[in-house]
């Protein structure tokens, strides 16, 4: 699975918007999530494409795929320096495939801040200069160990050594590596070294009720973000947690209503976290389970396989596949063939978002 590491300054939501996520099993039999260590959550993707799928297949259970959130608090200033466990959250972000760093947005004198006013530019900065500050550390690290090698003639080392090099001075700033426009050819020569401003990131600007407009503090995280190449998803943490409060579907639609939103802020978190890391859905429709999956953008069909079981990926021999659209349009698979929107698919094949897919393979 994929998951997004949440930090941010100490009292600017995170708990608050992790609880939520957590607790956001949308229908509780068939949204199952998990709690595998505290500070971890699988969250269900939500996808109203399998509810339509379902109604047509009628199975005896639909499952979501799901991203994996990992509450990170702590992460402070002077946490590359190993102040307060600094050291430990850096390693845990390391682990991460994405970033959602939790700004504070909104104005309430009932909660502290830790620099004593709401402040998105500098509390970003804060962040962004302790995770710039870690990676220069392993820039530093890696010249050392490629200074050696070098020496030796390692054409690869040479390279390798001039981009650090060029880093260097980028981080030691506290600017993260996202905005360096880094090639792929150079992406592929520092991949090894995990750095933490590379990692696709988002802002999820945590604001109040009434902070979506007209609210000076976003503006300031989307212009930041847009200089970044980030995302930005504002949400309004404290409603997201009443939200996911409420167990009764009908109730929260109710809710949900009278707040004049269609669905939980939750579900754009989500929904961001996955465009971050360039995934998409396709679909198993069978009678006994109708079931999303997570794909990377551009998997081949036998990749695809791979994400159920890596002895479909070894025997594939074939994917029959409907595209979504024509599923529905044509009511289900004898309807899509009857309409000849039925295709056999081989290895090459890229898969699309939202394919129905069934696999042929060789045990
Ligand atoms: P963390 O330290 O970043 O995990 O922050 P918490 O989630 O514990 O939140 C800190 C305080 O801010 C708590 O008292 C929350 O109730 C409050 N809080 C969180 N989100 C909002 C919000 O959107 N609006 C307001 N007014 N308070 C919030």
């Amino acid at each position: 699975g994929f998951n997004c590491g949440i930090v941010g300054l100490p009292n600017v939501g995170k708990s608050t918007l992790f609880n939520a996520l957590t607790k956001s099993g949308i229908d509780a039999e068939n949204f199952p999530f998990c709690t595998i260590e505290p500070n971890t959550g699988i969250v269900p993707m939500p996808d109203p494409r399998l509810d339509a799928l379902a109604e047509i297949v009628k199975p005896e259970r639909v499952v979501p795929t799901t991203m994996e959130f990992v509450d990170i608090a702590g992460l402070v200033a002077g946490a590359s320096k190993g102040e307060g466990l600094g050291n430990q959250f850096l390693a845990n972000i390391r682990e991460t495939d994405a970033i959602a760093h939790v700004v504070r947005c909104f104005d309430d004198d009932n909660v502290i801040h830790v620099a004593n006013q709401v402040d998105p530019r500098a509390d970003i900065e804060t962040i962004n200069i302790e995770l710039a500050l870690a990676d220069l550390d392993s820039v530093e690290r890696g010249i050392q160990r490629l200074t050696r090698m070098a020496k030796g003639g390692d054409k690869e080392a040479v390279a390798t050594k001039a981009l650090l090099e060029r880093i260097q001075p980028h981080v030691a700033e506290g600017l993260p590596l996202r905005s360096l426009g880094l090639e792929a050819d150079e992406l592929a020569l520092v991949r090894g070294y995990g750095f933490l401003t590379l990692k696709p990131t988002m802002y999820i600007a945590n604001v109040d009720e009434t902070g979506f407009e007209n609210n000076p503090h976003l503006e300031v995280v989307r212009e930041i973000a847009a200089a970044e190449n980030a995302l930005v998803v504002a949400v309004c943490n404290k409603l997201e947690s009443e939200i996911a409060e409420l167990d009764d579907p009908e109730e929260k639609a109710m809710f949900l209503g009278e707040l004049g939103m269609e669905e939980p802020g939750l579900d754009r978190v989500i929904r961001a976290g996955y465009a971050l890391l360039g995934l998409q859905t396709y679909f198993t429709a069978g009678v006994k389970e109708v079931r999303a999956w997570t794909v990377k953008v551009g998997a081949t069909a036998p990749q695809a396989a791979a994400v159920i079981h890596t002895d479909f990926e070894k025997g594939f021999i074939r994917a029959e596949v409907i595209g979504y659209d024509d599923f529905i349009h044509y009511k289900g698979e004898q309807g899509a063939k009857d309409a000849g929107k039925w295709r056999l698919e081989g290895k090459s094949y890229i898969v699309q978002d939202g394919d129905v897919m069934h696999f042929r393979f060789n045990v």
